[in-house]
């Protein structure tokens, strides 16, 4: 691990939960396609990961990382010149070269466009994000499948960063909660990236299902999935 990056999460903590003793950290670089950054509490102990593409950051972006993550995980607001220092960096050239070298690496898929004729799905994605996610989640891209797929109704692409969501969705009778579900669970396969135990692959961890439950609509949505 990098130096001084358990002291900078540590010192945040402290900055804000003066009173609470401080949990035990564990903190990893992770290769995200692009600049995601997570936190959990799990057993007592928090779990932060962060993008590989932050290695290199100076030590003031780690702290406003820090800061961004534990104030999320606590229900703190977050400060605007913390959240305007870790975008301003993010936005950066390097960091821009950065991640178009990564996806330049991981390869380029031909994707049809976020918008359809009745969703568009860069638009369900920001929602999705901002109600679930605290707006933390970097975009992918987003895509209407080439066909009406009622098997495959949608699908993350790790090495294209990308979201697939079958174009069967792209339909007037169809509820908006329907599709925000599916997006809301391709974007919980984003967090959770599949992990080999043993050697079956999991897929749907036991904190994706947790995760997924908390989506308000999960019953019905899936209701309606039955009937398609
Ligand atoms: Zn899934």
């Amino acid at each position: 691990m990098r130096e001084g990056l358990l002291e900078i999460f540590q010192d945040t903590y402290r900055d804000l939960r003066p009173v609470a003793a401080i949990p035990e950290l564990k903190i990893e670089f992770f290769a995200f396609a692009n600049v995601n950054n997570t936190i959990r509490l799990r057993n007592g102990r928090l779990l932060v990961r962060l993008s590989d593409l932050l290695e290199g950051a100076p030590d003031g972006v780690l702290r406003a990382i820090a800061h961004i993550l534990l104030a999320k995980m606590y229900r703190q607001p977050i400060d605007r010149g913390q959240a305007a220092r870790y975008r301003k960096y993010v936005a950066s050239h390097e960091i821009v070269r950065k991640t178009h070298l990564v996806r330049q690496i991981r390869g380029r898929k031909r994707l049809r466009p976020a918008h359809g004729h009745y969703y568009d799905l860069d638009t369900i994605f920001e929602q999705v994000n901002t109600k679930f996610f605290h707006g933390l989640m970097a975009r992918p891209r987003m895509s209407w499948s080439q066909s009406k797929s009622r098997r495959i109704l949608g699908h993350y692409d790790p090495a294209h960063n990308a979201i697939i969501i079958s174009r069967i969705f792209d339909h007037p009778a169809m509820p908006a909660y329907v599709l925000e579900y599916i997006v809301y669970h391709e974007m919980l396969h984003l967090k959770h990236p599949v992990r080999l135990r043993g050697s079956r692959r999991c897929v749907h961890s036991e904190e994706f299902q947790a995760e997924e439950k908390l989506f308000p609509y999960m019953a019905d949505a899936n209701a309606f999935l039955k009937r398609l």
